[in-house]
Parts: structure tokens; C-alpha cells; sequence
């Protein structure tokens, strides 16, 4: 697992100062959860992260690594949306093993690591199944399974279970933190749930204007007067 540091991060957009020298350092194997009104700055921190933009200043560093200076195939990403973005007219397991067959892995060592996720997420005999024939639960594993096949150093997590009714999500918030937590697989996860954000984080980190308020122990955040 490798250290996520967000060092002195701005981004502009137009008049708006969507992040104000931020930072934030992510530990190795921890889970962090940003919280915070609608239009704080949680989803542009994601797309630094995850280099789909990059800061007017500061750095985004994985593993002393600046995201920057690494093309996309080689940052070491897993990305979990809360739409999943699986394909729908492939199965299960050529959703799994999509971005190991485009990195040009050998078809016998593609079964294997989709046979290890799939076990993974208890989905054990849903290799050939196609996407539409899965209920959402099961699809948000996919996209999970998907996410991290490729031994990622970090996972970001965005919304990841906003599609989901209430009681999916209760069993799911276990599940995405058991494997996170098996894994070890540093971890930010975006929510606008406090709930789940205490079930599952580390570490919960609340923004306000592009600038953390707050950030501590899921207890220690909301049990503050
Ligand atoms: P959420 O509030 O659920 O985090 P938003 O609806 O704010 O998400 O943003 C969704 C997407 O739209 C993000 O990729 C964000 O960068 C983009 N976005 C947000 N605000 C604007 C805007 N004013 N103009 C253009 N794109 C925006
Ligand atoms: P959150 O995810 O917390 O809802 P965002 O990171 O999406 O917040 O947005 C932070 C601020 O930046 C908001 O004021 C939003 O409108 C603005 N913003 C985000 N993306 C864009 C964009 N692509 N173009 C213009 N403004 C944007």
C-alpha cells in the first residue's frame, strides 16, 4: 500500500477557488471519507487524484510519485463510480478482466485473477452471466472487482453506493470495507452519507470551500458538539 498526498492543492475554475491549498495525506492501506456541502470541492479532489485534471498549484503525489508526470495506465488507479459504467453487453467476467486484456495480459492469467475477484466478491459461478441479468447489488461488486483487479495503490470511491436502496447499501458498506480492509488499499471515498461515512472510514475529513474544516476519527468528527 502507498501514501496519497495531496500537498497545498488549488484548483480554479473560472472565478470559483474550487480547492484553497489543500492538503491531505491518505496512509497506506487507510480509508478516508469526504464529506461536505454540495460544491465544497469533494468531486474535484477526486479528479485531481485521479489525474483527470491537474492543480494550478501544489501537488498530487502517490508514493512520492507526482501523478503528473505518470500517463493513466501507470498511476495505479481503481475507480468506483456510482453509476459502475460496466459494460453491459459484455458478462461478468470480461467487465472484470477488461483492463488486463487492454494492458495486453495473457488469457490464462486474465481467468485467473477474475476467478480470484469473483471469489472475492461472492460472486463464485458468475463468470459467463451478463450484466443485465445482475441486480444492482451485484453489479456494484463488479465495478468493485473491476476496480481493484489490478492491485491498485489507490482506490477512489465516489458515491459508490448511491444507486443502491437502503438495505442493499447496509450489506454493501461492509463488503466494500471488508475487501478495502483485506486489501489493504489506500482509500477516498466521496459520500454525502454520514452513516456510511461512519461505518466505513478510517478517517473522516470534512471540507468546506475547498479547505478541510475538520478531519478525525468518525467519533471524534461527530460526536463534537
Ligand atoms: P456532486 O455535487 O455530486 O459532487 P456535482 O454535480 O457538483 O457533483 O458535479 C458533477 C460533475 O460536474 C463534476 O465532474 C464537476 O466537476 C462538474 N461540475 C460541477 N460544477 C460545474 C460547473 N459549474 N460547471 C461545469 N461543470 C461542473
Ligand atoms: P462537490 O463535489 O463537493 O459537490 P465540486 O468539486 O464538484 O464540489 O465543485 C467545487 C466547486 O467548483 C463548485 O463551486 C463547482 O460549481 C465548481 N466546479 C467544479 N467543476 C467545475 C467545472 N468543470 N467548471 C466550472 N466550475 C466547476
Amino acid at each position: 500500500a502507498k501514501r496519497l498526498l495531496l500537498d497545498g492543492v488549488s484548483k480554479r475554475y473560472g472565478n470559483v477557488l474550487a480547492l484553497d491549498a489543500l492538503t491531505l495525506a491518505v496512509e497506506p492501506g487507510e480509508l478516508v471519507s469526504l464529506l461536505g456541502p454540495s460544491g465544497c470541492g469533494k468531486t474535484t479532489t477526486l479528479r485531481l487524484i485521479a489525474g483527470f485534471e491537474f492543480p494550478d498549484a501544489g501537488s498530487v503525489r502517490i508514493g512520492g510519485n507526482d501523478v503528473s508526470a505518470l500517463p493513466p495506465n501507470k498511476r495505479g488507479l481503481g475507480m468506483v463510480f456510482q453509476n459502475y459504467s460496466l459494460f453491459p453487453h459484455l458478462t461478468v467476467g470480461e467487465n472484470i478482466g477488461f483492463g488486463l486484456r487492454m494492458a495486453g495480459v495473457k488469457r490464462g492469467d486474465i481467468a485467473v485473477q477474475v476467478k480470484r475477484m469473483l471469489d472475492l466478491i461472492r460472486l463464485p459461478g458468475y463468470c459467463d452471466r451478463r450484466i443485465e441479468q445482475l441486480s444492482g447489488g451485484q453489479q456494484q461488486r463488479v465495478a468493485l472487482a473491476r476496480a481493484i483487479v489490478n492491485d491498485p495503490s489507490v482506490l477512489l470511491l465516489d458515491e459508490p453506493l448511491g444507486a443502491l436502496d437502503k438495505n442493499l447499501r447496509e450489506g454493501m458498506q461492509f463488503e466494500i470495507r471488508r475487501m478495502q480492509q483485506d486489501l489493504g488499499i489506500t482509500s477516498v471515498m466521496v459520500t454525502h452519507d454520514q452513516e456510511e461515512a461512519m461505518t466505513m472510514s478510517d478517517r473522516v475529513v470534512v471540507i468546506s470551500h475547498g479547505r478541510i474544516l475538520q478531519s478525525g476519527a468518525p467519533r471524534e468528527v461527530y460526536d463534537r458538539p
